[in-house]
């Protein structure tokens, strides 16, 4: 997969050089290029920014230089007929696990790091042209940046690709894999500071261990995030209606 991040700021992305993003960048199973939105400017003090037409506080992206970063994008060659741009803000579609499935099938993704107000919103109408855009929220509140967006996104979606968690079994039985929270994890000593693991767990029968886990799961996902839990029993309604 090739990844392209611009900003102002591309050294935020540092961090995507350590732990398993690192290493698959190592192996050859990512490229990740980082592109400085300033290099696209053409005034001496290299400005990316102005007043909102309008009038309101703050200031906001200008087009022209992402047009040029992003067109700099374009002309190297890219694994993709039609790479994805994802421009992360509080007013898009929420990422989601599904979402990170979904582009983790991509060749070649791009994220543009908006500042300030944010980027002037003609930009996501030009680059339809020439990527499938999606503006993508991380969660319901605001960062001074898109950069720590586009890190939790890179994260979430890189791990999916093949060769990158030493583990890929591990994906199946995560939180969100099949719609539900994943069960409590428990390590050795059985009992710790008098806390005990569940006696299930010490019990070697299989099966059992996988009813309790499986109980435990629709549990604490009935508790924490009823919304989702709810989600699940539709979702197994359906299914029940289906196989009749
Ligand atoms: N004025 C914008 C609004 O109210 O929607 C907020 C701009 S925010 C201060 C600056 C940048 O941070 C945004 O352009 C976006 O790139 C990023 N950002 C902030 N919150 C985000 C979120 N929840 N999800 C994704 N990106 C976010």
């Amino acid at each position: 997969m090739r990844i392209d991040a611009v900003s102002i700021f591309p050294e935020f992305f540092d961090v995507l050089d350590l732990s398993l993003i690192g290493k698959a960048q190592r192996d050859g199973l990512l490229e990740l290029r980082r592109h400085q939105l300033r290099d696209f400017t053409t005034d001496r003090h290299r400005t990316v920014d102005d007043t909102p037409t309008g009038g309101g506080a703050g200031m906001v992206m200008k087009p022209e230089p992402w047009a040029l970063a992003l067109e700099n994008v374009l002309a190297a060659p890219s694994p993709a007929e039609r790479p994805v741009l994802i421009i992360p803000t509080p007013a898009g579609d929420v990422f989601t696990q599904r979402t990170a499935e979904e582009l983790a099938a991509r060749e070649h993704l791009v994220f543009a790091a908006g500042r300030y107000e944010g980027i002037d919103q003609r930009v996501t109408d030009w680059a339809q042209e020439h990527f499938d855009v999606l503006p993508l929220s991380i969660g319901d509140y605001v960062l001074n940046g898109g950069e720590a967006a586009i890190i939790v996104m890179v994260e979430a979606i890189t791990r999916l690709l093949p060769g990158v968690l030493g583990n890929p079994e591990s994906l199946d039985e995560e939180s969100h894999a099949d719609g539900l929270l994943e069960y409590p994890v428990y390590t050795k000593p059985a009992v710790w500071r008098g806390h005990e693991v569940p006696e299930i767990l010490l019990s070697g029968n299989h099966a059992k261990i996988d009813e309790h886990r499986r109980q435990e799961q629709l549990l604490r996902t009935r508790r924490i995030r009823p919304d989702l839990y709810a989600k699940h029993i539709v979702a197994q309604e359906e299914a029940a209606r289906r196989a009749d």
